[in-house]
């Protein structure tokens, strides 16, 4: 029987059962076994990683493992610089766009509120979600790893973090997204672009303390909803002004 042996590095070996953790172990080869498929068999979504070596050297998905071969799997930004090398992702996305699953819901808020597109529904199914990213080149966001799993799906982040603000730290990180926040630009509810609104335009629909208070206003074209430099407003860029770059 055809064995490989395989070494998953840095937080890969989350998804790993315990005794595969950071070390080498063999693992006996499907037929014809593709390197996508041994390395989701083993419990890993594709999404998760970034460069696959297989006896030293990069490969794509499809390359087809064979008897003695060893393979090595890096996540993103893995210490070691892969810059140079073929990675397993030829397309990264040009702009960022997430849909994020029925379980983060906090998250997506988050991400939309730093000014990134975000779909959102808490009643979309699996299917639902890898159509969507496939079709509109959305990143995934996500804690169920079989979602990740699936075929459509080219661009995906497991998410690990469980409370909201730490995961919008994660995706920050993760995904390098600092420079291209632009905090309070879309509508926290519809994720639509807010425009300005004339203040006066403004000064009949909020109420007179506000209108009399502030001068700058935005509004959703889709639910109508006004936003101002508030209280709330104060409290977003405060939770947000560690993630971003020194102005
Ligand atoms: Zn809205």
């Amino acid at each position: 029987m055809a064995t490989a042996t395989f070494r998953f590095y840095e937080e890969l070996n989350d998804f790993l059962v315990p005794a595969r953790r950071r070390q080498s172990f063999s693992c006996t080869l499907a037929r014809a076994a593709a390197t996508k498929h041994m390395i989701e068999a083993l419990g890993v979504p594709h999404t998760e990683v970034e460069l696959v070596l297989v006896n030293g050297e990069s490969c794509d998905f499809d390359r087809q493992l064979r008897d003695g071969d060893r393979v090595a799997v890096y996540p993103k930004f893995e210490a070691l610089d892969i810059t140079p090398l073929l990675r397993v992702r030829e397309h990264p996305l040009r702009t960022v766009r997430f849909v994020a699953d029925a379980h983060l819901g906090g998250l997506a808020r988050l991400l939309r509120m730093s000014g990134f597109d975000t779909l959102y529904d808490n009643h979309f199914e699996d299917r639902a979600i890898a159509e969507i990213a496939a079709t509109e080149q959305r990143i995934v966001l996500s804690r169920d790893r079989e979602l990740l799993k699936r075929r459509e799906i080219t661009h995906g982040c497991y998410v690990h973090a469980q409370r909201s603000a730490l995961q919008l730290r994660e995706i920050f990180e993760r995904l390098d997204l600092a420079r291209s926040a632009r905090p309070l630009t879309l509508c926290l509810h519809c994720n639509t672009p807010l425009r300005p609104l004339d203040a006066a335009l403004a000064g009949a629909r909020v109420p007179p303390a506000v209108a009399s208070r502030y001068r700058r206003f935005s509004t959703c074209d889709s639910c109508g909803r006004i936003y101002w430099e508030g209280s709330h407003w104060r409290r977003m860029r405060a939770m947000l002004a560690p993630l971003l770059p020194a102005s």
